[in-house]
């Protein structure tokens, strides 16, 4: 990829990195780190945390804070991952009680090491969260499984409201923005499989541009996704999280992030949800319900 090294100077206006330094934020912290669990939200210090959470929406990352796999645009800690924390579960249900979240993502770092992938992990404490929270909302955001179908069903039969998968970018340049285990096909297919075994099961991916795709690749992939039956795509512009990750490419206009949002409206029938500032997770509980029927 030919990339261009971009200072935080030298961003567009349209990016924004302020994070308001809230006392509520600094109560969640705080909070988080005496129960000992790890958020998304917080470990990426994403500027959408104070918005999130004023919304009860938070995103937990489960199965320890090591990958298995490299991508080269994420700045998780890489390496060989620790067992699971047996006692992960109850630490997300005190969260979810305390920081009163309406709306539960759970999402995982790839663990390639175990024999199911963190399946039934994961599918314990979404069954648990519905047992015990019935009217609230369960999104998982997980990884690819390898395309295991029995994992794949391990986690849908604890009834996930939402399971979302990303791809991260279109075809071409997986290989070079994913690990060398992902791939864009097996992606789709996990995506597909989902709709098989769950047709009731809302699917959803991501994808980030400012990675030199081009126009005509980022509507393929919405086809592609449209066409297995995809019912949500979020789309966000890449920011290189440390000098350790891939460089930015461009950055694409808030026009550019409005075209894929009206292209897809007027051509397919998944909802595509665009923007700079948008994230897998980005007001997840709203498009949830808002979500073309
Ligand atoms: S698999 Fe997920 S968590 Fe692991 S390196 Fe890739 S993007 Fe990061």
């Amino acid at each position: 990829m030919d990339c261009k090294i971009y200072t935080k100077k030298s961003f567009p206006d349209w990016i924004r990195f302020k994070v308001p330094d809230t006392n509520e934020v600094k109560r969640v912290h705080s909070l988080l780190e005496e129960i000992g669990i790890a958020t998304v939200c917080k470990s990426a210090l994403c500027p959408n945390r104070p918005e999130c959470w004023s919304r009860k929406t938070a995103t937990f990352l489960l199965l320890g804070d090591i990958c298995s796999r490299k991508c080269s645009f994420c700045a998780v800690k890489k390496g060989q991952p620790l067992p699971p924390d047996p006692f992960e579960k109850d630490k997300i249900i005190k969260a979810v009680e305390i920081m009163g979240l309406q709306y539960i993502i759970l999402t995982m770092v790839t663990r390639d090491d175990l024999l199911d992938g963190g399946a039934n992990h994961i599918s314990e404490i979404v069954l648990s969260l519905k047992e015990i929270f019935p009217e609230r909302k369960v999104e998982v955001l997980v990884s690819d499984f390898q395309g295991d179908v029995s994992s794949l069903k391990t986690i849908l039969k604890a009834k996930p409201d939402v399971f979302s998968h990303n791809l991260e970018t279109v075809e071409r340049l997986c290989p070079i923005v994913r690990d060398k285990k992902c791939s864009y096909r097996v992606s789709l297919d996990v995506l597909r499989k989902v709709k098989e075994i769950s047709p009731e099961t809302k699917t959803k991916s991501g994808i980030m541009v400012g990675l030199s795709e081009t126009r005509d690749e980022v509507l393929q992939t919405l086809k592609d996704l449209d066409g297995i039956g995809c019912s949500i795509v979020t789309i966000g512009q890449y920011l290189q999280p440390t000098i350790r990750q891939l460089h930015v490419s461009d950055f694409i206009s808030p026009d550019e992030f409005k075209f894929y949002e009206e292209w897809a409206n007027n051509n397919l029938s998944l909802k595509v949800i665009a923007g700079p500032e948008v994230r897998s997770s980005y007001h997840a509980d709203f498009w949830c319900k808002e979500q073309k029927e």
